[in-house]
């Protein structure tokens, strides 16, 4: 990563926060697959800078590579979970093929969805993403689905004009198909604060959420996810530009809870690239920080069991995990 060249950091404090290195769980249970990063919205808090721009052959998982990290998947009983993220992931042309496959042998699908793709006509292709909620519902996929507030102002000016009321329809649809209503279709919502302060307690916020989408659209769901945004890539230069970055700094690094270590998501998890290059998060992955030891290696030349107890590699930005209440992929961690 680039070094953050700050007065109050040395580039190495995230890591004297321990006596020993961090390391994975005993066993991990968890793969979450970036399968490419072209997506409809290019987001101002993007950490891996999705845009429609991101066409270029390195940017989507290949079908060859496809089928290879489901076969891993399948090889692999302790991998109870696929966790799909993107970019869009239904923009890949293997995505339905995969959830298909991954889904009928029994794993947990969780698809990182942003609701405005199912809007979304490909002027490029003509491709209708319409198909998208009875898909997901006839697969039993868990969403999540991101929605930065609940007010149309600051989600236009964190995604672009109109995606407040593209995803309002889109979540709609996921709602029509059963999503927040019948237990087994379960549909998260995650916020990421607008501005360079830490996510308010989830809990109360969610109870917010619920009220407002409820109340003015009929829209339900099952839980509110807050996540902090990292202090990487776009969000990261937004806060150089306007001379904010060292403060959101402090804010992450004064905010340190050591109480959040023990769930943090690297810990039971293992990402991957289109490529299929290993990371111990999606963070990383947007650094280019490789699993340490794995730089010429890919997915399928491991075992889940020597990915488990692994040593993570960290950095400064992973104050943006353990501050406050917390920020996993799941929401607050304590
Ligand atoms: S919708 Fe998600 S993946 Fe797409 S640009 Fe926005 S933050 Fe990135
Ligand atoms: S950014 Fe967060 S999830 Fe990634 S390695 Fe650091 S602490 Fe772990």
């Amino acid at each position: 990563m680039s070094t953050i060249e700050l007065p109050i950091l040395n580039g190495t404090r995230f890591r004297t926060q321990f006596a020993t290195e961090l390391r994975a769980a005993p066993r991990i249970s968890t793969l979450q697959v970036n399968i490419g990063y072209v997506c409809n919205l290019a987001c101002r808090h993007c950490h891996v800078e999705s845009s429609p721009a991101r066409t270029g052959p390195e940017d989507n998982m290949d079908e060859p590579t496809v089928r290879r990290v489901v076969e891993w998947v399948l090889a692999h009983p302790e991998i109870e979970m696929v966790d799909l993220t993107g970019g869009s992931p239904e923009m890949n042309p293997a995505f339905r093929w995969m959830v298909e496959t991954i889904a009928r042998s029994g794993r947990r699908v969780m698809n990182r969805c942003n609701p405005t793709i199912i809007e979304h006509v490909d002027r490029a292709t003509g491709v209708d993403y319409a198909w998208v909620p009875a898909f997901l519902a006839e697969h039993r996929v868990e969403v999540v689905a991101s929605m930065p507030c609940y007010l149309e102002d600051n989600v236009d000016r964190q995604r672009g004009r109109g995606a407040f009321g593209a995803s309002i329809e889109g979540l709609l649809k996921l709602v029509d198909v059963g999503y927040g209503r019948d237990p087994a279709l379960r549909l998260n919502l995650v916020y990421n604060p607008v501005g360079p302060h830490l996510p308010p307690p989830q809990a109360g916020l969610e109870t917010d959420y619920k009220r407002e989408l409820q109340e003015r659209f009929g829209l339900v769901f099952n839980e509110l996810w807050t996540i902090t945004n990292m202090p990487i890539k776009r969000w990261r230069n937004e806060l150089e530009r306007a001379g904010k970055l060292e403060s959101y700094m402090r804010t992450l690094i004064e905010a340190f809870n050591e109480s959040t270590i023990d769930g943090l998501m690297c810990r039971h998890q293992i990402s991957i690239d289109p490529a299929g290059r290993l990371y111990d998060c999606d963070f990383n992955q947007a650094l280019a920080m490789r699993t340490p030891g794995s730089e010429d290696r890919f997915l399928w030349d491991y075992t889940a069991a020597e990915l488990s107890d692994r040593v993570i590699a960290t950095d400064d930005h992973c104050y943006g995990c353990t501050a406050g209440a917390g920020s996993s992929c799941g929401g607050a961690l304590a």
